[in-house]
C-alpha cells in the first residue's frame, strides 16, 4: 500500500515509522530483524530502508596501498523485500542518483514491481565520501528530480528504450527529501523550497525532512511549503541524540541546530548513557509537539540500536 493510503486510512491519527540502515556486508538479516523486532509492537505502517553508494577502502598489499571501490552496505531492495515477507508491512527502499547510471535505476525499480514494493524515497545522495562536491555516475542523474521523473514515466510504462505495453503498470508512490534548516548545498531556504516544489510538480506524492531539533523550523518550513502550493505531505524525520559526539556530529553532517537548552544537558551529561536517556526524553516533548501541531506521522533515524526509539514510541504512539 501506499504511503499516501497509509495516511489518509489514519484519518488523522498520527503515524509511527523508522529509517533503518542495511548493515555493513558478511552480516547476518537475522541482527537487522533483532532491531526491527522490538518496534513492530508499534504497528509501522512503513519502514525506510537507506541506499548507502559506493566508497573507496584501501587494501594493503606488499606494503603499499591499493585504492578499491566498494559498496559497503549493499542489499537496501534485497532488505525492502524480506521485511515485507517477514513482517508484513510496507518497506520503502531509498532510490539514489549517485553512484548509479540511469539503466542501472531502471532495473531495480523493476526488481522493486516484482517484489511487491509500492514506495520509493527518491534521492540524489551526497558526494562520494572524501569529495567536496556531488558528481554523478556517468550516464547518471544529477539531481533527485530526474529520478522522480524517470520513476514517474515508469508508471506510465515509458522505459528508457522506449514504450512498453504494460499489463501490470507500477504505480510507485514516491517520497522526496525535504529541509526545514535548508539544504547545504542550497544558496537560501526559498530556493531549496521552490526545488522542491519542482520535485512535487514533477510527481513527487510526500516529502520526509531531514533531522532537526527545533519544532518551529519544521512549523515554519511546512508554513512556508503551503504558502508556495506545495500541498503533499510532509513528514517530519527526527532522531534522539545518543551520544556526546552527536554535538559535534549532526550538525557538520546535517547542517542543523540544536536549542541551546539540549546542548547544555548533553553537555553536563555525566556519560553516554545518560546521553541516551536525555536524547529520548527530549524525542518524547518534541514528537509530542510535532503531533499536536498536526504532523500526519513521525519518522524516526533509527540508525542500528532501537532500544531508544523504543522507549520513545511507547510514550507518544
Ligand atoms: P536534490 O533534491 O537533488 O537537491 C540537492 C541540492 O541541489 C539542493 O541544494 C537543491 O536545492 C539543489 N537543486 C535541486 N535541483 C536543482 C537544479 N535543477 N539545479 C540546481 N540546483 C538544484 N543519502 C543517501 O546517500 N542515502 C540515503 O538513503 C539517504 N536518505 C535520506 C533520507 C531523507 C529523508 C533525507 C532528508 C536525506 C537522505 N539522504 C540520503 C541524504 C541526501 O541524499 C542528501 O541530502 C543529498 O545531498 C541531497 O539529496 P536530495 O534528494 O535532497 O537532492
Amino acid at each position: 500500500m501506499k504511503v499516501t493510503e497509509h495516511l489518509e486510512k489514519a484519518e488523522g491519527k498520527p503515524l509511527f515509522s523508522f529509517e533503518i540502515v542495511p548493515p555493513k556486508k558478511g552480516s547476518n538479516i537475522n541482527d537487522l530483524y533483532a532491531n526491527v523486532d522490538p518496534l513492530m509492537e508499534f504497528n509501522p505502517p512503513f519502514i525506510d530502508v537507506t541506499t548507502s553508494r559506493e566508497e573507496y577502502v584501501y587494501i594493503e598489499k606488499d606494503g603499499l596501498f591499493d585504492r578499491k571501490i566498494t559498496r559497503m552496505r549493499p542489499g537496501t531492495v534485497g532488505i525492502c523485500a524480506s521485511l515485507q515477507y517477514k513482517y508484513n508491512v510496507d518497506a520503502i527502499p531509498h532510490v539514489l542518483c549517485g553512484g548509479f547510471t540511469k539503466e542501472e535505476t531502471e532495473y531495480l525499480l523493476v526488481d522493486c514491481h516484482y517484489l511487491g514494493i509500492d514506495n520509493l524515497v527518491a534521492l540524489r545522495g551526497d558526494p562520494m565520501k572524501g569529495e567536496k562536491y556531488f558528481v554523478p555516475a556517468e550516464g547518471g542523474h544529477s539531481f533527485a528530480i530526474d529520478l522522480v521523473k524517470q520513476i514517474r514515466n515508469m508508471n506510465e510504462g515509458q522505459f528508457l528504450h522506449g514504450n512498453v505495453e504494460m499489463k501490470h503498470k507500477p504505480d510507485f508512490c514516491i517520497g522526496v527529501a525535504g529541509y526545514p534548516e535548508k539544504h547545504i548545498e542550497a544558496p537560501s531556504l526559498d530556493e531549496d523550497l521552490r526545488r522542491l516544489k519542482e520535485k512535487v510538480d514533477a510527481g513527487a506524492d510526500y516529502v520526509v525532512t531531514q533531522m532537526f531539533f527545533d519544532n518551529q523550523r519544521y512549523f515554519r518550513f511546512v508554513e512556508a511549503a503551503r504558502e508556495i502550493g506545495i500541498t503533499v505531505p510532509i513528514i517530519p524525520g527526527i532522531k534522539p541524540v545518543a551520544v556526546k559526539r552527536h554535538l559535534q556530529i549532526l550538525p557538520q553532517v546535517f547542517w542543523l541546530d540544536m536549542p541551546s537548552s539540549l546542548i547544555k544537558d548533553i553537555e553536563t551529561a555525566k556519560d553516554n548513557k545518560a546521553v541516551r536517556q536525555i536524547g529520548v526524553e527530549f524525542a518524547i516533548q518534541q514528537s509530542k509537539e510535532l503531533i499536536e501541531f498536526g504532523a500526519p506521522c513521525v519518522h524516526y533515524y533509527s540508525m542500528g540500536k532501537s532500544d531508544n526509539i523504543k522507549a520513545i514510541a511507547s510514550e507518544v504512539f
